[in-house]
């Protein structure tokens, strides 16, 4: 008898999975489907699947507006503390960006912490603005640190001449799903510099689940890249790829100046 009941009820269990398709796919682990624009666009992140509340209900979300205004602390900085060394890339584009998987072994230290580089990939305008502009480019160097916390470094690039880091891989970059090792080693020592200072506070992925206690670093100092550079990235999507920018909330946001040496 007992059995016959748990069939009776698991028939209409298994038929409402199989209406509702989206459901089924979270039960199996599967990814629900975001998007940058129109109905599964940044607006609707929050609704698309419960797991990506934080998109809608967060309070410590990025990107943000660098303004002069929005600056509430300042301090000094003798240079970002990386240890980055040369490595080849792996370039995975996964229908929202090209993700560059660096190998292990480059670090930051930031307020006493160490963090991994992971990989690095490309938005297409810049997410974070500037005075409610947007550049051409932003780059995000993803860290983890062993305690599991994000750093990313933003780097925000600007219409001008050719980019010689970008220019190693910018011929042969992956449409949409594809995988593939360069040949080219890069070091992203090469992005990062920090002359100009740099910008610090605490948000969240830019993407689904919008996952906050990430540390955010913005450089101050801006890249040139190419037109034909940025039309050869942008095309690859055929659309911006960037959310747009959220509320501060009462954060903090410290410029670090650099310290003459
Ligand atoms: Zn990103």
């Amino acid at each position: 008898m007992r059995h016959k009941k748990l069939i009776s009820f698991a028939l209409p269990v298994a038929m409402i999975l199989i209406l509702n398709g989206v459901n089924i796919m979270n039960l199996y682990g599967g990814t629900v489907h975001w998007e940058y624009h129109g109905p599964h666009g940044p607006d609707h992140w929050g609704e698309l699947d419960p797991a990506f509340e934080t998109c809608a209900t967060g309070t410590s979300q990025s990107p943000i507006d660098f303004t002069s205004n929005g600056i509430t602390q300042y301090g000094f900085s003798e240079g970002l503390d990386i240890s980055y060394s040369s490595s080849p890339v792996e370039l995975k584009n996964n229908g929202h960006t090209v993700v560059f998987s660096y190998q292990p072994g480059s670090f930051i230290n930031f307020n006493g912490k160490t963090f991994e580089l992971l990989q690095f990939h490309f938005h297409a305008r810049s997410e974070h603005t500037i005075n409610g502009r947007h550049t051409a480019l932003e780059a995000h160097l993803v860290h983890k640190a062993s305690d599991g916390q994000l750093l990313v470094i933003g780097v925000l690039f600007d219409l001008g001449s050719p980019n010689q880091f970008v220019s190693k891989f910018w011929d042969n970059l992956p449409t949409e799903h594809l995988t593939f090792s360069s040949s080219n080693t890069v070091n992203v020592e090469d992005l990062v510099l920090d002359q100009a200072g740099y910008l610090a506070y605490s948000g969240s992925l830019t993407t689904p689940p919008c996952s906050e206690g990430v540390q955010w670093i913005g450089l101050n100092q801006i890249q040139p890249v190419s037109a034909d550079q940025f039309n050869a990235y942008f095309n690859l999507f055929g659309e911006d790829t960037y959310r747009p920018t959220q509320p501060l909330n009462g954060r903090d946001v410290t410029f670090y100046f650099k310290t003459e040496s």
